[in-house]
């Protein structure tokens, strides 16, 4: 961070600078644009692609009008509310889930009529905690086709992406006012570009090794599923800021990333009967909890795996889920014809794995894939008011300072027990849709 009373002579001024181009960058970028105001994304890889790239590209709204067509009547901000606080045992900052829950309908409504991305709800079955069926997702249900339809909505709304654009230094003048910003180019060279307001779309921590080391220590021998450029700079600018920093023992983990191949495979068929056994054949947590606390279980097995094992009805339903596909296509799928050869290629007695096949509605032939725990992403951060103003250590907001998405703090509480599937999402389009029209009020007035 560079304190100073102003930029170095010449460089160009924005309105608005976006640190990061994924989903959070993104939406807000097109809010902003939607509202006449010129922004410019600030974005460190050669093509965008983020976490959000990565992701399933599932995204939890009530109330939007895809749900109702679907035939969901009964959901709302409320409802989803609760749903999440239940999930992160009520310790979520609660005006930050009111917040998000009653943005993102809109958001997935106005993204879907004005913007020309076409959602549809995933109604096959419920994912853990929520109670009712609220994910959207593009009819490829990928993480790559959200972010491609959210890139083209952005350029078709004229948002200027500057890529090759690392940002490396935040100009901070003596008022905690940011200036602009430092880029670092392809050639090392830094650049600087002066900004009215700076928002943070940059992710959280998951690529810092050292910071994982120091909040999430049960992940520190854990692979890293997400974005590498998650690195953490939102959080090191915080910290140099004297900004608040809220709910960094919080992450999104997942119980069933397939090894040695490393990709994930979906918690659809844990949802509807799979079981997971350790190297004895035994199970060792209930597996309904939810696929973010599963990465500390299976962590903690010995060799730190676990094999996701299922039969012919379940198998059919992943093969539903391009992440599944693609998993079989690495080779992670093994089959067995009986309990003997399942315990054969598990490595485990036979006579235990039959009594905890027992107790399953699993019949041969099965299934099986050998899992670990992966950290997917942090779900603490910079802390936020509801309109996605950057706090100080003492509450006040810093003069034009956003964050959203990963790089602020999440609604999932304090561990990684309170990640309710949807929340990474929910967060990245809700806060950047709050931010932008909160920058967007701001520039009215
Ligand atoms: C395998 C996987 C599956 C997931 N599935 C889901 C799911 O189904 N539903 C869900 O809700 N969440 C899911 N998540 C989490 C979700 O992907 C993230 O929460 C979400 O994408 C965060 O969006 P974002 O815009 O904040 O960050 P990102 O999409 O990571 O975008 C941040 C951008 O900032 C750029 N950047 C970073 N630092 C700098 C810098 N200094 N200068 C310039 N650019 C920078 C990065 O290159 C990146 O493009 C999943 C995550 C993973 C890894």
């Amino acid at each position: 961070m560079h304190r100073a009373n102003a930029m170095p002579a010449g460089a160009p001024e924005v309105p608005v600078a976006i640190v990061g181009a994924g989903a959070c960058g993104l939406t807000a970028a097109i809010v902003l644009r939607g509202a006449g105001i010129d922004c410019l994304l600030l974005e460190r890889d050669a093509s965008p692609s983020g976490s959000t790239a990565l992701s399933s590209g599932f995204v939890p709204a009530p109330s939007t009008r895809v749900q109702r067509a679907a035939g969901v009547h009964d959901d709302t901000a409320e409802r989803f509310a609760a749903d999440i606080q239940a999930k992160a045992h009520g310790q979520a900052a609660a005006p930050l889930v009111r917040a998000y829950t009653e943005a993102i309908g809109p958001a997935i409504d106005a993204l879907q009529a004005r913007h020309g991305i076409v959602f549809e709800l995933l109604d096959g079955f419920l994912y853990p905690g929520h109670t009712r069926h609220r994910m959207h997702t593009l009819r490829e249900r990928t993480g790559a086709a959200l972010m491609a339809a959210l890139l083209a909505a952005a350029e078709r709304a004229g948002a200027t992406l500057l890529a090759h654009s690392l940002v490396r230094q935040l100009w901070v003048d003596g008022d905690d006012r940011v200036l602009g910003v430092g880029i670092e180019r392809p050639d090392g060279v830094i650049e600087h570009v002066a900004c009215r307001t700076l928002l943070l779309a940059c992710n959280g921590y998951g690529g810092n090794a050292t910071l994982v080391r120091e909040h999430l220590p049960a992940f520190a021998d854990a692979p890293f599923a997400g974005h590498r450029g998650n690195d953490g700079s939102a959080l090191l600018w915080g910290r140099a800021l004297g900004a608040r920093l809220a709910d960094l023992g919080a992450a999104q983990g997942h119980g069933s990333w397939a090894v040695p191949q490393g990709v994930l495979v979906t918690w659809a068929l844990i949802m509807q009967g799979a079981i997971q056994v350790n190297r004895s054949g035994r199970r060792f947590h209930d597996e309904t909890g939810g696929y973010s606390e599963a990465a500390a279980a299976v962590l903690a097995q010995p060799g730190g795996v676990a094999w996701n094992v299922f039969d012919q009805r379940l198998l059919a339903l992943g093969r539903e889920f391009p992440d599944f596909r693609d998993a079989e296509a690495t080779g992670a799928l093994r089959t067995a014809d009986d309990v003997a050869a399942l315990a054969t290629l598990i490595g485990c007695d036979a006579a235990v794995l039959a009594a905890t096949l027992r107790d399953t509605s699993l019949r041969a032939p099965y299934g099986a894939i050998q899992v670990t725990g992966a950290l997917f992403h942090t779900q603490g951060g910079l802390d936020i008011d509801t309109d996605c103003r950057v706090l100080r250590d003492d509450g006040v907001p810093l003069p034009n300072l956003f964050a959203a998405g990963g790089a602020a703090r999440g609604v999932s509480g304090t561990g990684i027990d309170g990640y309710l599937s949807g929340n990474g999402l929910l967060s990245a389009l809700a806060g950047g849709w709050i931010a932008a029209h909160s920058i967007a009020k701001e520039f009215s007035a």
